[in-house]
C-alpha cells in the first residue's frame, strides 16, 4: 500500500475535489463540466488533458445518455487512463548491456535517484557501473560515491572540471571489461545553457554509439514532482536536445501535484517509469499508469 500512502496529497488534490462534485451535483450542467475542469487543472494534469479528458466525457454522456453525475466517476478514471496511454513497456534491462543516461537540472534529486536505481538493480543481482559524468560540480561526484558504496556498484569518476565525454569513455570501458549488466551515467543538468547541453550530450553519445553500439540504450530525464507544470516545461526542453525514453519523477511522497503523471504521458507521450517516493534507496518504485489511477481512486 506504499503508492497509496506516497500519493496522498495527489489523491486529495484531485479525487477529493471530483468526488464532491460527483455528490454535489444533481444534474451534468455546464457549471459541473466547469468545476471539474478546474479541479483537474489544479490538479497539474495540464491544460491540454484536461480538456481532452473532460471533451471525451461529453461526449460520452451524450451519446449514452447518462443523466446522474455520479456515472461519470468511471468515465472520467477510463479517460485518464486513456489519455496516459504511451504503449508503455515497463523498463525491463534486455540481456545485453544497459546504457542509461540520465539528465535533469540540478536539485531535482538525480543522484539520489541514480543511487536508488543503482541498488533496485543490485538486488536484483544485477552487475552496476556508475559513471560520475557531472565533472562541473565537486560535490556531485562525492553524493555519487556514496551511493555508489551504499548500492555496493562500482564507480567511475573524473577529476572536478574534466571532460564528461573522457568520463564516459572510462565508463564505458569498465563495463565492457566487467561484463556489466547496466551503465548509468550521471549528467550536469545545465538546461539554462541548452547549446552546451545540447552539445554535451551528443558527445557522449557519440562515444557510446562508437564504443558500445551494441548496448540497449535509455536516456531517462529525472523531474521534481513538487515543481508542478515546471515539471512539465522542463521535460518539454529537455525533449528537444535528447532523444527522452523515459521519465523518473522524484518527490512524488508529500505533493499535491501527483497529477503532472499525466500531462507528462499525455502531452508529451514518454513514459514515467519510475517515482520516487522519499530520500532512503528502496524510495524507488516502478510506475504504471493504471495501477496510478486506480490507487488514486480506489
Ligand atoms: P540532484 O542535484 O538532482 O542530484 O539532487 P539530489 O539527488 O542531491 O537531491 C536533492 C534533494 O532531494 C535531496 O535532499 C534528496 O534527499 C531529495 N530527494 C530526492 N529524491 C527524493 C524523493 O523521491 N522524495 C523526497 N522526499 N526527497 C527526495
Amino acid at each position: 500500500r506504499r503508492l497509496v500512502d506516497g500519493l496522498t496529497k495527489t489523491r486529495d488534490n484531485i479525487v477529493s475535489g471530483m468526488d464532491s462534485i460527483f455528490n454535489g451535483f444533481t444534474h451534468i450542467d455546464e457549471d459541473f463540466y466547469e468545476e471539474l475542469e478546474e479541479v483537474l487543472i489544479m490538479g497539474d494534469l495540464g491544460v491540454q488533458a484536461t480538456y481532452d479528458i473532460l471533451d471525451k466525457l461529453r461526449e460520452k454522456v451524450k451519446t449514452q445518455h447518462i443523466k446522474e453525475p455520479v456515472e461519470c466517476r468511471q468515465i472520467l478514471i477510463d479517460s485518464i487512463k486513456e489519455q496516459m496511454d504511451v504503449g508503455e513497456a515497463a523498463y525491463e534491462f534486455e540481456e545485453r548491456t544497459s546504457v542509461v543516461m540520465v539528465i535533469g537540472v540540478n536539485g531535482v534529486g538525480k543522484t539520489t535517484t541514480i543511487g536508488k536505481l543503482a541498488g533496485k538493480l543490485r538486488s536484483q543481482n544485477k552487475k552496476v557501473v556508475l559513471a560520475a559524468a557531472d565533472t562541473f560540480r565537486a560535490a556531485a561526484g562525492e553524493q555519487l560515491k556514496e551511493w555508489a558504496n551504499r548500492a555496493q556498484a562500482e564507480l567511475i569518476g573524473g577529476q572536478e572540471g574534466s571532460d564528461p565525454a573522457a568520463v564516459v569513455y572510462d565508463a564505458v570501458a569498465a563495463a565492457k571489461a566487467r561484463h556489466a549488466d547496466v551503465l548509468l551515467i550521471d549528467t550536469a543538468g545545465r538546461l539554462h545553457n541548452k547549446k552546451n547541453l545540447m552539445e554535451e550530450l551528443r558527445k557522449m553519445n557519440k562515444i557510446i554509439d562508437r564504443e558500445f553500439p551494441d548496448a540497449y540504450r535509455e536516456t531517462l530525464v529525472v523531474l521534481d514532482a513538487t515543481t508542478g507544470q515546471n515539471a512539465l516545461a522542463q521535460a518539454k526542453e529537455f525533449n528537444e536536445v535528447a532523444d527522452i525514453t523515459g521519465v523518473i519523477l522524484t518527490k512524488m511522497d508529500g505533493t499535491a501535484k501527483g497529477g503532472i503523471a499525466v500531462a507528462i504521458q499525455a502531452e508529451l507521450g514518454i513514459p514515467v517509469k519510475y517515482i520516487g517516493v522519499g530520500e532512503t534507496i528502496d524510495d524507488l518504485q516502478k510506475f504504471n499508469s493504471d495501477t496510478f489511477v486506480n490507487a488514486l481512486f480506489d
